[in-house]
């Protein structure tokens, strides 16, 4: 159909406050189309820069093109949540609203890509095993450096060691309240139960990497982690 034509035949021309009205529309569609477009960018450059991009290729090299194809996206986001995994449809979410900056941008990819592994790698029941969703949330906020600045600190002040596993495990309580009914006391019994267990696996790493680089020697550790027992 000819929009012009239809445009003119509706008379939309002798309207000139429709006609702003229309221009007001197009600039907040314009406005839309910045925000996605920043948060593809933004994504991108997480994936290139993230060590959980390992996460991906030590799963199948199917899951992994799957991935970076079509099982982000960026969408706008109630409150001031910053992304989600949906299981359901195995799809990341990223909240391009609430996410302004690359550093936030690849610590909520790799959060998300920690819960994306979980998914993949075990039969993880997210909607009635509070217990799965408890560990998968304590490993996230452990391997995404949601807690970094202490586990910078914890290489040389071993006091604050004990200051970043309390960080992962606020997080983690805080995660789950956000999307289970459940109130703050169960919840942290329910992390308490896996803590130990759960902050202790690092997989698809042999212990949590300091950077890219070093998040390659820290997968070959985990890739051999059987093998001295198997050579006894
Ligand atoms: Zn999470």
């Amino acid at each position: 159909m000819d929009h012009t034509k239809q445009e003119g035949e509706y008379g939309y021309e002798l309207f000139p406050h429709r006609n702003m009205g229309k221009n007001k529309q197009g600039s907040i569609a314009e406005g839309q189309f910045t925000f996605n477009h920043k948060c593809q960018i933004m994504l991108q450059f997480a994936m290139e820069t993230s060590y959980m991009d390992l996460n991906l290729t030590s799963l199948s090299s199917q899951h992994s093109k799957l991935f970076k194809d079509r099982h982000f996206s960026c969408e706008d986001c109630d409150g001031t949540v910053s992304g989600g995994f949906d299981a359901s449809s195995s799809q990341i979410v990223l909240c391009q609203n609430n996410i302004r900056q690359q550093s936030h941008m690849n610590r909520v990819v790799t959060h998300e890509l920690v819960h994306a592994f979980d998914h993949c790698r075990a039969d993880v029941d997210w909607f009635n095993n509070l217990r799965h969703l408890a560990c998968s949330e304590i490993r996230a906020a452990n391997l995404s450096g949601d807690c970094s600045f202490s586990t910078e600190a914890a290489r040389f002040n071993f006091g604050l060691k004990q200051h970043h596993q309390d960080c992962v495990r606020g997080r983690a309580i805080r995660s789950i309240l956000a999307v289970r009914k459940i109130g703050q006391e169960e919840a942290e019994k329910i992390v308490n139960e896996v803590f130990n267990t759960c902050f202790n696996d690092h997989a698809p790493f042999g212990r949590i990497p300091h950077s890219k680089k070093d998040a390659n020697f820290a997968y070959r550790d985990y890739e051999n982690r059987d093998r001295y027992y198997s050579n006894l």
